[in-house]
């Protein structure tokens, strides 16, 4: 069990991870992926670097600072999170694709991810059979036909919890790899991979058909979205925390509406920039180490 578990290796969680190790806490990372770092071919306006910077060397000089104040790191991908117990004792739960792991603070910083894919119809369908949160509504699917849009584990996650209820959930890779699933999709099982270009959602007052770039189509009552990994606005819906488009409210102590959970960085939304992450983690980190301080007094 930790003090204090942060999703997130990139500026903004790195940072909460310093500030919250210097306080002596008991402090991991858990990350998995690209860091919108990783993208940047150089980073020019950056405090200290006179020649600039490469973004990827920036990413591994901040996890290698990190491991060596002595935060634990594990490279793993998050696809689940729940609070197992309500503060002021909190503990959160969260689950990779190898291991779990538990904290009383949680700090969410895993960069901004665009929900909505560039589908004809799909915005037009949101909260009439197009949903991103299998958690949120998939009760509302019961004994129905769903699809679940996503090639990767976390397409898997979504498209099982909702097999619990529907009748049959298809997961729609629109042509990308899917290696990461055959494995994982038993022919027993509810589910079915389909392989197929998604070109539209159509209906009429909610969503009854996907209708595939060859012309050819399925019935389907809904449409759930599962892109890439799960992201900081994907894990906020299933937390019921508090959203302002795709990014997470929080104040100006980066505390989330729900006690134990903090946000920071481009997740959070305004200026996506290196500065304001760095800022960010560092409240992040410190207001999550007063959390915890109270927590073990109460
Ligand atoms: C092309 C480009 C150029 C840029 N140039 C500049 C620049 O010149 N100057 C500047 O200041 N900023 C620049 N930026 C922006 C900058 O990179 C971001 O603002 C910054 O990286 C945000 O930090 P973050 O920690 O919030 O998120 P990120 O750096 O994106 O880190 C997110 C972290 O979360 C992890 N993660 C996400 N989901 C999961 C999951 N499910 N499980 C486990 N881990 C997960 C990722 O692996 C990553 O470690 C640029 C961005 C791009 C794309």
């Amino acid at each position: 069990m930790y003090d204090i578990l942060i999703i997130g290796a990139g500026p903004a969680g790195i940072s909460a991870a310093l500030y919250a190790k210097r306080a002596n806490l008991n402090v991991a990372v858990v990350y998995k992926g690209e860091s919108q770092l990783d993208k940047a071919h150089k980073i020019d306006n950056y405090y200290g670097f006179p020649n600039g910077i490469t973004g990827p060397d920036l990413y591994q000089a901040g996890i290698e600072q990190a491991k060596n104040l002595g935060v634990d790191v594990f490279e793993t991908e998050v696809t689940h999170i729940e609070m197992l117990a309500p503060p002021p004792k909190s503990m959160y739960g969260i689950s990779t694709s190898t291991s779990e792991f538990q904290a009383t603070a949680l700090i969410i910083a895993t960069g901004n991810k665009k929900l909505r894919p560039a589908i004809s119809g799909i915005q037009e369908f949101e909260g009439k059979g197009v949903s991103y949160c299998a958690v949120c509504d998939g009760f509302f699917y019961r004994k129905k036909s769903v699809c679940v849009l996503g090639n990767k584990l976390y397409a898997f996650e979504e498209a099982s919890h909702l097999a619990n209820m529907a009748s049959s959930v298809t997961i729609l890779t629109d042509g990308k790899d899917c290696s990461e699933l055959k494995d994982l999709v038993t022919p027993d099982s509810k589910m079915t991979i389909d392989e197929r270009k998604v070109a539209s959602i159509q209906g009429d007052a909610h969503v009854q058909k996907v209708v595939f770039e060859d012309g050819s189509s399925i019935d389907a009552d809904g449409f759930f979205v599962a892109l890439g990994s799960a992201g900081g606005a994907d894990f906020a819906k299933k937390l019921g925390l508090e959203l302002s488009g795709d990014s997470i409210k929080v104040d100006e102590k980066m505390q989330t509406n729900a006690p134990g959970i903090f946000s920071c960085g481009n997740v959070t939304g305004g200026l996506l920039q290196v500065c304001k992450a760095v800022y960010e983690g560092g409240v992040a980190g410190l207001t999550a180490v007063d959390y915890v301080r109270q927590a073990k007094k109460a």
